[in-house]
């Protein structure tokens, strides 16, 4: 069975630039992905793409026939397309002999998957019938800064929770910034300390407490520098996977209480 990896992350993470670097790296493997765009408003998809969602559905009709705003719209052919998802499941199965991996890159804006039903019915479903692991991509660049390293790390944990599925953080953009702070950070709670202590933005005091709360979060996930661009950290991100699967079958597996 192939496993599934559902690249989320906050709008300009580089979602779309990983899955692009990571299906050029798996087909110089000979490893080729089965790749899933679900991304309705995107322009153009980088990279060669297997279902793309705007084959079904075409977002810009669907906001005039429903009377609705750009995000509703996005919103709505998302739904739209969930209810085919069948569809998608037997095309998957039918590759499963000579494909291991399935990847499915999601809308820029994050919410429109973790906040819709279509988001929980796709992770869902995908969930009880494959090993699935969620890759939350983050701006490495961006999060140099105390407060918005722990706002992403805590929209991460909210969708751990939600989603209950094994979880790699992927830490893009390291061919600008290095990711090592980050790991200091996560590792050890006094280096943290000082950097918000540095920062001396309004939000030090709630960060300080907040980030006691993260450490447990912390120590169950893994973390892996990447760059979408130079394609950094390839090897590393596909033992995270392994290990991931491996999580999955052991404390995720649908018998233990998905379909229950
Ligand atoms: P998405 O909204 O999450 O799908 O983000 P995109 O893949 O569209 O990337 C947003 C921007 O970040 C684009 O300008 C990319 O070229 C840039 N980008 C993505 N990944 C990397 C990376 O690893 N390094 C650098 N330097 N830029 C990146
Ligand atoms: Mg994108």
């Amino acid at each position: 069975k192939p496993v599934c990896l559902i690249v989320l992350g906050m709008a300009g993470s580089g979602k779309t630039t990983f899955v692009q670097q990571l299906t050029g790296l798996l087909h110089m493997k000979k490893k080729a992905p089965y790749v899933i765009n679900l991304d309705p408003a995107c322009r153009e998809v980088p990279y060669p793409v297997n279902i793309d969602i705007r084959d079904t559905v075409n977002y810009k009709e669907v906001m005039k026939q429903y009377s609705l705003g750009p995000n509703g719209g996005i919103v709505t052919s998302l739904n739209l397309f969930a209810t085919k998802f069948d569809q998608v499941i037997k095309l998957i199965e039918k590759k499963s002999e000579n494909t291991e991996i399935a990847i499915f890159d999601t809308p820029g804006q994050i919410e429109v998957f973790t906040w819709s039903a279509s988001g929980s019915i796709i992770s869902e479903t995908l969930g009880a019938l494959f090993p699935t692991v969620v890759v939350y991509v983050i701006d490495t660049v961006r999060s140099v800064s105390p407060v918005t390293f722990m706002s992403n790390m805590l929209y991460a944990c909210s969708i751990l929770y939600k989603l209950r599925l094994p979880f790699i953080i992927v830490m893009n953009k390291i061919d600008v910034v290095s990711h090592k702070f980050a790991l200091e950070w996560m590792k050890d709670f006094e280096m943290f300390e000082e950097a918000v202590e540095r920062d001396k933005s309004h939000h030090a005091n709630l960060s300080r407490s907040l980030s006691l709360t993260l450490d447990e979060f912390y120590k169950d996930i893994t973390t892996v520098g990447f760059s979408a661009v130079t394609g950094e950290g390839f090897e590393e991100f596909l033992a995270a996977v392994d290990a991931a699967v491996v999580e999955y079958e052991t404390e995720y597996c649908p018998e233990h209480d998905r379909l229950l």
